[in-house]
């Protein structure tokens, strides 16, 4: 859009100094911009919708390929926003990876719901001038004023709650802010403390412990990774080769093999921890054969984690995306972590093996 065009559709830029008004990196509007421009609508009592944006595991874009290639791409995903967002809304950066839309008299659901398709269906044919730069994602959060609230700053948690939602459910993905839907749901801030090692034991452990039948309690644990963290394929594997299929997979491919035990003892860490985030490129704990076999089933990111107490070993927790790369963050690796760590405990306290538990209906693969 035009300066002219921008006046002549949203007037509250007419009454702004432009010479401060943009981001030095980027060239879209300074946070300070939007803020004051989301002021004067809710004065002005003009319905409007804010999306906040964030790049999906940006450090990965610094980290391998330095600051002023990470720089580059802000500027490319900058300049994508508003060529697709047209006369749509005004885009602004809140500051790092962040960017912000405001749609005003768009509040619509389905209109929304275009705009952000439009985003996500397209960044992916985003080309950056360095041809070795990976292709990246954006997970959007989204409030509307006033259906959501009519409260400035609320409207900035809802957004950011939405967006939270939407990161924890595997990224690439905008979501909506409907309070039936996303009510209960923790803000960032509390992200800390829901993620902290003791709370995190508390939970697991409390989960597992719900019912006096452990098969159905770690059934019950791992449908809520599952669901949660919308992973396509999750199970047990036993070292004597058995696979408890406990979930319902969501993958379209379901021929997963076996693992080859003797290469995973090899790979994995103190905390028995192995993954590989995308197969093909990016950071991975897993060897060379191992990457291999995981190619040959389509798998494109995978964790496994050590199921075990003491120097007892009793299987591991297989999870393999097949149809969505998964880039593992530490938070939802550590949950891993630790539902492994508290099943392998109570395993051992209860004297029984994955195999002898009872788990309701359940398939299970490689049984003679
Ligand atoms: P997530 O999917 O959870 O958003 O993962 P993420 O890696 O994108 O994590 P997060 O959004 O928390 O991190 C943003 C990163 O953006 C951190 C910092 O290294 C980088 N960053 C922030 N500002 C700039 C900038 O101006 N230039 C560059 N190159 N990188 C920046
Ligand atoms: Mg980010």
């Amino acid at each position: 859009m035009t300066r002219e065009k921008l006046i002549k559709k949203f007037p509250y830029f007419a009454t702004q100094d432009f010479s401060h008004a943009f981001d030095p990196l980027t060239d879209v509007f300074t946070r300070d911009v939007i803020k004051g421009y989301m002021q004067y609508l809710i004065d002005k009592k003009q319905p409007f919708s804010l999306f906040i944006a964030d790049i999906d595991n940006f450090k990965y874009v610094n980290d391998g390929y330095g600051h002023k290639a990470g720089d580059s791409v802000l500027c490319s995903i900058a300049q994508f926003i508003t060529d697709i967002l047209g006369d749509r809304g005004v885009v602004g950066r809140y500051g790092g990876d962040e960017f912000l839309i405001i749609s005003e008299g768009i509040t619509d659901y389905n209109d929304v719901w275009k705009i952000g398709h439009d985003i996500n269906m397209n960044i992916g044919n985003l080309r950056f001038a360095d041809d070795a730069l990976p292709s990246v994602t954006l997970s959007m959060g989204i409030s509307r004023y006033p259906i959501d609230t009519k409260d400035y700053e609320e409207l900035w948690n809802l957004a950011d709650k939405a967006l939270y939602r939407g990161k924890m459910k595997g990224r690439n993905c905008f979501i909506i802010y409907l309070e039936s839907k996303h009510k209960n749901l923790d803000l960032k801030a509390k992200r800390d403390v829901a993620f902290s090692p003791m709370y995190l034991h508390a939970k697991v452990f409390n989960t597992l412990t719900e019912t006096s039948n452990l098969g159905m309690a770690i059934k019950n644990q791992l449908h809520f990774l599952v669901t949660y963290h919308m992973y396509d394929h999750l199970c047990i594997e036993t070292p004597s080769g058995m696979r408890f299929q406990l979930i319902h997979a969501l993958s379209k491919h379901k021929q997963f093999e076996s693992i080859d035990y003797n290469e995973l003892v090899n790979i994995i860490d103190n905390s028995g921890l192995a993954y590989a985030s995308k197969v093909s490129s990016y950071s991975s704990s897993m060897s060379e054969e191992f990457i291999k076999l995981l190619k040959k089933q389509s798998v494109v990111s995978a964790v496994y984690c050590r199921i075990g107490a003491f120097d007892k070993v009793y299987g591991y927790i297989r999870i393999d995306m097949t149809d969505t790369v998964r880039i593992w963050q530490t938070e939802e690796l550590n949950l891993i972590i630790e539902t492994a760590r508290v099943i392998g405990l109570l395993l051992y306290y209860n004297n029984k093996t994955i195999e002898e538990l009872d788990y309701g209906t359940v398939e299970i693969v490689g049984k003679e």
